[in-house]
């Protein structure tokens, strides 16, 4: 609600986001569209509580998460989220597996634990047989679906995406799209950020972007919002 968010370089404001009001639902399926430096990634940072706004509400799951501060924050976002990003943001030193499973170590779950959930999230994204490879022995395509198998280890309420596609070919996108897709389909929260129009047109809704507020909002798939 009245959503601002605004840098500072020195002592001069730089306005990015500039009063967005936006209600997602649960399950719904969102694309974010709009020019390069429009604010996108700023919104979706914000959405999955890697930053706080400069004012205005969020609100997540019911809690007014706004002026958290940042160690909470981080609690919400490990309970609540799962974020993928356009360059995977995998380590390099991890297999699959190892990457896959990598929030749960911070929840604290055994070993044994961990490594069944992450072959079952491995399972869920078709690279089960792909399980002790590392990144640089996957294809981008590969390593991407790795990324969404992490965020979804821990069953988060939201899956945030941006830009999950951009260094994907064409038919690698559309494979991630499907999967995203499937998620979606499967009671998951998703909302991605893209430049294709062929991209967004997976999604049930389409939330414009710019300069920093929102210039049009439709759903684009009515009856799949309905049913
Ligand atoms: P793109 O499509 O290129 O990814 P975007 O819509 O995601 O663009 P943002 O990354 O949200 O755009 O950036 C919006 C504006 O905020 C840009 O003008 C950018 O330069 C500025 N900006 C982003 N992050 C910072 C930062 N940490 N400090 C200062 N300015 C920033
Ligand atoms: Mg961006």
């Amino acid at each position: 609600q009245s959503l601002s968010k605004s840098y500072y370089l020195g002592k001069q404001e730089l306005p990015v986001l500039k009063g967005i009001d936006l209600d997602i639902q649960k399950n719904e399926y969102v694309a974010l569209m709009g020019p390069s430096g429009s604010g996108k990634s700023t919104l979706m940072n914000i959405l999955g509580c890697l930053d706080s706004p400069t004012s205005g509400k969020y609100v997540l799951n019911g809690h007014d998460v706004s002026q958290m501060p940042d160690d909470d924050l981080a609690n919400v976002r490990n309970r609540e989220i799962g974020f993928v990003f356009q360059q995977f943001n995998l380590m390099a030193g991890r297999t699959a597996a190892e990457n896959v499973a990598l929030p749960l170590v911070y929840a604290g779950v055994s070993r044994k634990e961990r490594n069944e959930r992450a072959m079952t999230m491995l399972e869920r994204v078709g690279l089960a047989d792909r399980s002790h490879h590392k990144p640089n022995e996957l294809s981008g395509g590969q390593c991407q679906r790795v990324a969404i198998a992490r965020a979804l280890i821990n069953d988060p309420a939201m899956i945030l995406a941006d830009e999950p596609t951009g260094n994907l070919d064409t038919k690698t996108s559309v494979e991630i799209m499907e999967i995203f897709t499937r998620i979606h389909s499967q009671g998951n929260t998703v909302v991605l950020v893209t430049h294709e129009e062929d991209i967004a047109g997976f999604a049930h809704r389409i939330v414009r972007l710019r300069d920093g507020v929102i210039e049009n909002d439709r759903v684009t798939r009515v009856e799949k919002v309905l049913g």
